[in-house]
């Protein structure tokens, strides 16, 4: 095991106690782990499993601030804007951002209108305008009302907005009508890349440790906390939203973060019930996801169904190999590799393990966590498909019974890996090595 990385001024720390204000939780691992004192531009990883910690930047709320506003700017001017437009024998169509989720309420599909919306135009906005909030508060040396509230719904929101994932979308669905009409990017379509990327900026620049200890700084870990350990040892509980390290109450009730009031979820051993129920229940929505057309194509009057596997086909046939190559990533492997690495994953964790192989494991659950989302650039081909190509019988398409459904996989997969306890896999190894105590602990200190 090594020391956090990198820590070239933690060695000059080893004598000094270390202040209870830099002990952290390794959200993953459970390690209660002492932050080195970081300079800007830094990151602090946990040393045994590698998640990061903490990441300094330079003028964070200024930093921050300056992208939200632009990343707002772009927001305003994708919706603001003609998206794309396409040509078919003198007839055309030009469609506004807002347009698939308005085309999908009209043809009766209000869940799925619902995700576009909410993934691509309503999150992101809440999210920009609260990180907005907080970091005008931040300027003003004050904490702006509500913000507590506000820092808190941060996390949960961020997972779930997907403007990069809808720009692939829009891609696929380009090249799929490229071949029978002409096409035209509108100024929106250039605005939301730029979102998306400006989005994604956001997100990556916000600083939360920094941005907790700006609303509370008062608030430290217990006297008893130990670094080395993990915290669930030590009768401690990492808060999953601001980091505090909180006391759980002896009679094992449910427990709320002292900082930021967020809900505790104290180690009770390996229980992944719920990821196994969600993905349960993945699995019998895939079926339906496959078995029924996920879009109707209407052409001069006659219309034909398309599952997923056959638009693939389709693909194929014409030569078009990256697209299907892309379309059958999306919608086959990335799912169905998810819920097999989750099912795997919850079958392993309690066996014994070698520490080669938690590391693994940890690498496969990041990735199941990240590549999940982008399964919905299928749901989204479908909702600009529906939107743009509506000319009556000449040619229209319509959303299938399969799309909806595709879009539950979608999101019941997220939410078993957001539920799916990582701290599992790590689960047994702080037994048996507490005979090198304070060799560890120096190494943390
Ligand atoms: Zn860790
Ligand atoms: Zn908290």
């Amino acid at each position: 095991m090594s020391a956090p990385r990198p820590t070239p001024a933690s060695h000059h720390h080893r004598q000094a106690p270390v202040s209870r204000r830099r002990l952290r939780v390794c959200h993953e691992c459970d390690l209660l782990v002492a932050l080195p004192p970081l300079a800007v531009g830094q990151k602090a990883d946990c040393p045994r499993c590698g998640h990061t910690l903490v990441r300094r930047h330079a003028n964070p709320a200024e930093r921050t601030l300056a992208l939200v506003l632009a990343t707002l700017v772009a927001l305003g001017l994708s919706v603001a804007f003609p998206f794309i437009g396409f040509e078919l024998s003198g007839i055309g169509n030009r469609i506004e951002l807002t347009d698939s989720a308005a085309t999908l309420m009209g043809l009766h599909q209000p869940l799925m209108a619902l995700c576009v919306l909410l993934t691509v135009i309503i999150l992101p906005a809440v999210y920009l305008c609260s990180l907005g909030w907080l970091c005008a508060g931040a300027l003003l040396r004050r904490p702006l009302p509500s913000s507590h509230q506000i820092a808190r719904t941060l996390r949960h929101v961020t997972p779930w907005m997907m403007a990069d994932v809808f720009v692939i979308g829009t891609l696929v669905s380009l090249i799929k009508v490229i071949g029978m009409a002409d096409i035209e990017l509108g100024l929106s379509f250039w605005t939301f890349c730029a979102f998306a990327l400006l989005l994604l900026l956001t997100t990556q620049s916000v600083d939360r440790d920094w941005l907790w200890f700006f609303l509370d700084s008062q608030s430290m870990a217990p006297p008893e906390a130990k670094p080395g350990h993990t915290a669930s040892s030590q009768g401690l509980c990492g808060c999953p939203t601001c980091g505090m390290i909180n006391r759980l109450p002896d009679d094992g009730g449910k427990a709320r973060c002292g900082r930021c009031d967020e809900r505790l979820h104290p180690w009770h051993g390996v229980n992944n019930q719920a990821t196994l129920a969600l993905l349960a229940a993945a699995v019998i929505m895939y079926l339906p996801a496959n078995l029924y057309p996920i879009m109707i194509t209407t052409s001069l009057g006659s219309s034909s169904p398309s599952t997923i596997l056959g638009g693939v086909l389709l693909f194929v046939q014409h030569g078009d190999w990256p697209i299907a190559f892309i379309i059958f990533t999306a919608s086959v492997v990335v799912p169905v590799s998810k819920i097999l690495a989750l099912l795997w994953l919850c079958r392993v964790v309690s066996r014994e393990q070698h520490q080669l192989d938690r590391l693994r494991r940890i690498r496969l659950y990041r990735m199941t966590e990240f590549v999940g989302r982008w399964s919905m650039v299928d749901v989204f081909v479908v909702a600009i498909l529906v939107a743009l190509i509506r000319n009556g019988n000449l040619m229209s398409i319509e959303p299938g019974p399969a799309a909806l459904a595709f879009a539950a996989v979608v999101v019941l997969t997220m939410l078993a890996a957001m539920l799916f306890d990582q701290r599992s896999i790590w689960a047994g190894t702080d037994t048996g090595q507490d005979n090198n105590d304070n060799a560890k602990e120096s190494e943390y200190v």
